[in-house]
């Protein structure tokens, strides 16, 4: 199953995806995932993006379009992926189409994961990860049980993300609402588009992507 999940920054789509990996067995390509580990390990291409990467602005197509046609040709990715944050712009959405189309293969779900502007601003600027697991929490609405120290692995160290910040999440907002956003008409004409309410609680979330894939 190769799915591919759309949706402002902080709407949920990597713990979305966290979870469908875990029960699907699919691999999850988050390309702000590989971007940053690009960012952490001071590799050319991490020096390359990591600017454009902390103004919020979007790294070029071409950079991007390349990333995934290498990553998906790896193993893991025979039996299908969930795409988390690629495509983001109307030419890497053409692109994949066309990398897909080579092997014969197409896109199967796309699924839009939609939640108001005010709601995401207040959602992205407060989060935080462990530092050691990588467990996600937030300052207003998901604290350790034992303040201070991660509920899943007991590490005391956290860290966030440097552009989750509010002044950064709005330029991500833009860049969402006039280079992303056009995909929904794009994939909605191909009939593959889907929206699942994304201010519905998580495990609620994840019982309406469940639905669409049975
Ligand atoms: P994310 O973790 O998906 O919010 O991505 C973090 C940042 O990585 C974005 O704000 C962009 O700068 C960059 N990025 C991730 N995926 C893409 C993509 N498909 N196209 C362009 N830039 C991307």
């Amino acid at each position: 199953m190769k799915l591919i999940l759309l949706g402002a920054p902080g709407a949920g789509k990597g713990t979305q995806a966290q979870f469908l990996q875990e029960e699907l067995g699919l691999c999850k390509l988050s390309t702000g995932d590989m971007l940053r580990a690009a960012v952490a390990s001071k590799s050319p291409l991490g020096l390359q993006v990591q600017e454009i990467m902390k103004s919020g602005a979007l790294v070029p197509d071409s950079i991007m379009i390349d990333m995934i046609r290498e990553r998906i040709k790896q193993a893991d990715c025979k039996n299908g992926f969930i795409l988390d944050g690629f495509p983001r712009t109307i030419a890497q959405a053409e692109a994949l189409d066309e990398m897909l189309a080579r092997e014969g293969k197409a896109i199967d779900y796309v699924i839009e994961i939609g939640v108001d502007d005010a709601i995401l601003i207040d959602r992205i600027a407060g989060r935080y990860a462990c530092a050691r697991c990588g467990s996600g929490y937030h300052d207003k609405f998901q604290q350790p049980k034992q303040p201070g120290v991660c509920d899943a692995c007991g590490s005391t160290e956290f860290s966030r993300r440097p552009d989750d910040n509010r002044e950064t999440v709005a330029k991500r907002l833009e860049a969402y609402h006039t280079m992303t956003a056009p995909l929904l008409p794009y994939y909605k004409e191909k009939g593959k588009l889907q929206t699942v309410d994304g201010m519905a609680p998580i495990e609620e979330v994840t019982r309406q992507i469940r639905a669409i894939l049975t």
